[in-house]
């Protein structure tokens, strides 16, 4: 079968005007910057080069990423993360990207808040703005927005779109390799939201253009130091409280323990996931002293929307499996108020929400 009869097998998601607008912005656009949210993950990372490497091919010289912060080191391989600015490092050159950017492309994240110290940057900027992400509520501060919080993660609608605007064939190894690793981290390696089988013609797709998916895991999830995996033995011995009344567990790190592990970017990645193999715990929240306040990670499986958890008690949000959220307090209070929070929600209350 040909690719392109393959292709038309991909059903049509991103409404036609939003295609025609951006294909518009992509033609007349000189300047190019892509943004994405606040400790990048591998969704984050993966869409933002996948559309840079795009962008590349398709002709535009001036294009860059833009992020808040560091991302972890596994994602270092990538294919053009070198050239990614971080806001924390740079400031004054990626301040000056965004204003004088003529498009400004907002990617895996649905509100300014989410790029922090970025956002009033992106909010100033002249250049026209789109956002292409997956996330439930977006915000209205893009001329074109395109959100579709049914799809596995904005790499996947990296692929989509470009599809859409008939350039599937600029998709390039360096391009594929990108949107493979976003949809893959998105979902753990296709353990969760992962039942669409257009995700698995997508994925044919980029195997054609030669990636190397088994190596892609590889590189991202076995390049870890001794340190984490200790401390994720410490975390599991004598960190992790199960609350089997309520489905669930809660593991805490203060920067102390941290320290104790040499904790850099990303060595706690997944831990929250942990708790959920014990049979019966269906949500699990990961606290984390970080330094200007203390990051809530959330995970569920099943109905429980540990977003709404994560809106009510930690000024958060996210999907309705994996949601994060900040609290300005302690350690300690951030813990009061996780089971203060969960004598009032709960798995065991999820009928409540029916
Ligand atoms: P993680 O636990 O991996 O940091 O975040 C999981 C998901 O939760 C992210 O993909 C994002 O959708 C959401 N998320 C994480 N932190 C925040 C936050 O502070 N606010 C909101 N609204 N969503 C968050
Ligand atoms: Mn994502």
């Amino acid at each position: 079968m040909s690719l392109k009869k393959e292709r038309y097998m991909i059903t049509k998601v991103i409404h036609e005007e939003k295609i025609q607008k951006a294909k518009k912005y992509l033609e007349k656009g000189e300047r190019f910057v892509i943004i994405t949210h606040v400790t990048p993950d591998g969704d984050a990372i993966g869409s933002a080069l996948g559309l840079y490497h795009f962008l590349i091919a398709y002709g535009k010289d001036n294009v860059s990423i833009v992020v808040p912060n560091n991302f972890p080191q596994f994602y270092k391989w990538m294919p053009g993360c070198k050239e990614i600015v971080i806001h924390e490092k740079y400031s004054e050159f990626a301040e000056q990207l965004i204003r004088e950017a003529d498009v400004i492309f907002c990617l895996d994240f649905n509100e300014p808040k989410r790029i922090e110290k970025l956002a009033p940057f992106v909010l100033e900027a002249k250049g026209r703005k789109v956002m292409i992400d997956h996330h439930l509520n977006p915000a209205d501060f893009c001329r074109v927005t395109i959100s579709y919080p049914e799809m596995s993660s904005t790499s996947e609608m990296i692929f989509r779109f470009i599809c859409r605007i008939g350039l599937f064939d600029l998709i390039n190894r360096d391009c594929a390799t990108c949107i493979y690793t976003g949809m893959m981290t998105d979902t753990g390696a296709f353990t969760y939201n992962s039942n669409k089988p257009e995700i698995y013609t997508i994925i044919s797709e980029l195997i054609k253009k030669g990636i190397d998916k088994d190596l892609i895991y590889r590189k991202v999830n076995q390049v870890h130091s001794e340190s984490r995996l200790r401390m994720m033995g410490y975390v599991l011995f004598e960190k992790m409280k199960v609350y089997p009344e309520k489905h669930a567990a809660l593991i805490t790190l203060s920067k102390e323990e941290l320290n104790r592990f040499h904790y850099i970017t990303g060595d706690t990645e997944g831990f929250v996931n942990l708790p959920l193999s014990i049979e019966g715990v269906l949500f699990s929240v990961f606290i984390r002293e970080d330094k200007d306040y203390v990051k809530v990670s959330l995970r569920s499986v099943g109905d429980f929307p540990c977003n709404q958890f994560a809106n009510r008690f930690f000024n958060g949000g996210g999907h309705k499996n994996a949601s994060g959220g900040e609290f300005y307090g302690s350690l300690v209070e951030a813990i009061d108020t996780f089971e203060k929070g969960l004598e009032e929600f709960n798995p065991n209350e999820i009928e409540d929400l029916k």
